[in-house]
C-alpha cells in the first residue's frame, strides 16, 4: 500500500467510502479526445460572444448573491423542454443544479440515505453507484439481459424484489448506448408504486436519440414520483459549463430545495445557460451532424466484424473485441482516446467531428484484423437499421 493511501486509511473516513476509488476518466491531452462522450465540436462564435455579454452583464452584480432559486433560468429550460419534447412544462417543474450529476446527488440526499436504497441496473453510469455511497445509501445492483437490454417483465420483478426507494434508469443508458422503451419506464413506476419508490431517468443524451418522441418527458403527467434529468454537458456542447437540470412534479422540486446548498448555481453559471438557451437552434446544430458520425461508427465498425450495440447517444459501444485494454493501447498510441468501461471485450467511443471519427475509423481498420476475437460474442445484437 502506498504511503498516501495508508495516510488515507488512517483518517476516520466513512466505512461506505473505504476503498473506493474517486471518478476518473482520463484527463490527458491527446489529438483526438473520445472518451467521455463531450461534443467535440467547438461552440459557434456567435454564441460565444452572447455568453461572453451575459457574464460581462453577471459581473457587475457579483457582489451579490444570485437568485437562488434561479427562477428565469429554470423558465428558460421549461420552454426549451415545452418546445422539444411537446410536453407542456412551468419552471415549478423543473429544477437545475451544477451538472445533472449534482441533480442526482440532491435527489439522493432528499429521498436516500442511511438504510434506503438505490437500485441501478448494470452495466451503467458509474457514478450512480459512488453518488449512493456519497449519501450513505444502499447501493442494489439489478441486472439486464445478455444483450445489455431491459425488459418490462425484469424491471418490475427486481423492483418487487429489492423495493427500493430510488430507481436509476439512464435512458440512452451509458455505456451500452439504447434508449428505454416507454413501457420500461412505466413498468419500473407501477412496479414501484407499492414501496412509493422515486423513479429516476437519466435522459443525459436524449437529443441523440433516432426516436425524439421517445422521451420519458412524455409520462411525467400523473405520475408523481417519476424524474426526468437531463443535462447540457453533452448536445448542447457546455461540459465545462456544468448545467444539469430535471422535469419532475413541483413536489419534487419543493424536496430539492430542502437539500440543495443556498445560492449552489452562480451567477456566472446561470448568465452562460441563459445566454446558451437563448440560440438552442445554433448550438443543437451540430447533433445531426454527430448522429450521422454515429451511425457511420455503427456501420463501419459492423463490417469490420465487431459486435456494435443500437445507439441513440453520441456514443457507440462495441464487442468482438480479443482484449479490450490492448485495443485501448494501440489506438492510444495513435492519439486516439477511447473508453474502456471494464467489460471483457468490449470498448466505448464518442462519436466526434467526421475528421476525428475519421481518424478513429482509420485506426480501426488497421487495427481490426489483429484485434478481433476469435468468435463472435454471444450477446452480439442484430444490427440496427440505419
Ligand atoms: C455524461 C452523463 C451525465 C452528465 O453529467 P453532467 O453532470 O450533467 O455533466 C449524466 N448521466 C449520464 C448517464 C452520463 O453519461
Amino acid at each position: 500500500m502506498s504511503e498516501r493511501l495508508k495516510a488515507l486509511e488512517s483518517l476516520p473516513l466513512r466505512d461506505n467510502l473505504r476503498g473506493k476509488v474517486p471518478y476518473g476518466a482520463p484527463q490527458v491531452s491527446v489529438p483526438y479526445a473520445l472518451n467521455v462522450n463531450e461534443n467535440t465540436h467547438p461552440l459557434p462564435p456567435s454564441v460565444v460572444e452572447a455568453i461572453v455579454a451575459r457574464v460581462t452583464e453577471a459581473a457587475h452584480g457579483l457582489n451579490r448573491y444570485p437568485d437562488r432559486d434561479a427562477v428565469q433560468l429554470r423558465a428558460a429550460l421549461a420552454s426549451y423542454l415545452t418546445e422539444r419534447a411537446e410536453v407542456e412544462l412551468s419552471e415549478d417543474e423543473v429544477w437545475a443544479a451544477n451538472g445533472s450529476n449534482e441533480i442526482l446527488q440532491q435527489i439522493l440526499q432528499a429521498f436516500g440515505g442511511p438504510g434506503r436504497t438505490l437500485l441501478s441496473f448494470g452495466p451503467t453510469y458509474s457514478m450512480y453507484p459512488l453518488l449512493a455511497a456519497g449519501t450513505d445509501t444502499i447501493f442494489a445492483s439489478g441486472e439486464r439481459e445478455a444483450d445489455f437490454t431491459l425488459t418490462a417483465e425484469s424491471v418490475t420483478r427486481q423492483i418487487t424484489l429489492h423495493q427500493p426507494n430510488i430507481v436509476f434508469l439512464a435512458s440512452p443508458n451509458n455505456p451500452t448506448a439504447t434508449a428505454l422503451d416507454a413501457e420500461v419506464i412505466e413498468a419500473a413506476y407501477a412496479a414501484g408504486e407499492q414501496f412509493s419508490s422515486m423513479i429516476v431517468v437519466d435522459e443525459a443524451y436524449a437529443e441523440f436519440a433516432r426516436d425524439q418522441s421517445a422521451s420519458a418527458l412524455a409520462l411525467l403527467s400523473g405520475r408523481p414520483r417519476l424524474i426526468v434529468t437531463r443535462t447540457m454537458s453533452k448536445a448542447f456542447g457546455l461540459a465545462g459549463a456544468r448545467l444539469g437540470y430535471l422535469a419532475a412534479s413541483p413536489a419534487v422540486v419543493d424536496a430539492l430545495q430542502l437539500v440543495r446548498l443556498p445560492y449552489h448555481l452562480s451567477a456566472v453559471t446561470q448568465a452562460v445557460a441563459l445566454a446558451a438557451l437563448e440560440h438552442t437552434d445554433l448550438l443543437l446544430g451540430t447533433v445531426d451532424d454527430i448522429r450521422g458520425q454515429r451511425d457511420r461508427i455503427v456501420a463501419e465498425l459492423a463490417k469490420l466484424g465487431f459486435g456494435v450495440h443500437a445507439s441513440d447517444a453520441n456514443f457507440v459501444f462495441f464487442d468482438g473485441v480479443r482484449d479490450s485494454a490492448a485495443l485501448f493501447q494501440a489506438l492510444l498510441d495513435r492519439g486516439i482516446l477511447i473508453r474502456d468501461v471494464g467489460i471483457p471485450g468490449t470498448l466505448r467511443v464518442t462519436a466526434g467531428t467526421a475528421e476525428e471519427t475519421g481518424a478513429f475509423l482509420d485506426a480501426m481498420r488497421d487495427l481490426a484484423p489483429q484485434h478481433l476475437a476469435a468468435a463472435p460474442q454471444a450477446h452480439t445484437l442484430s444490427l440496427p437499421t440505419l
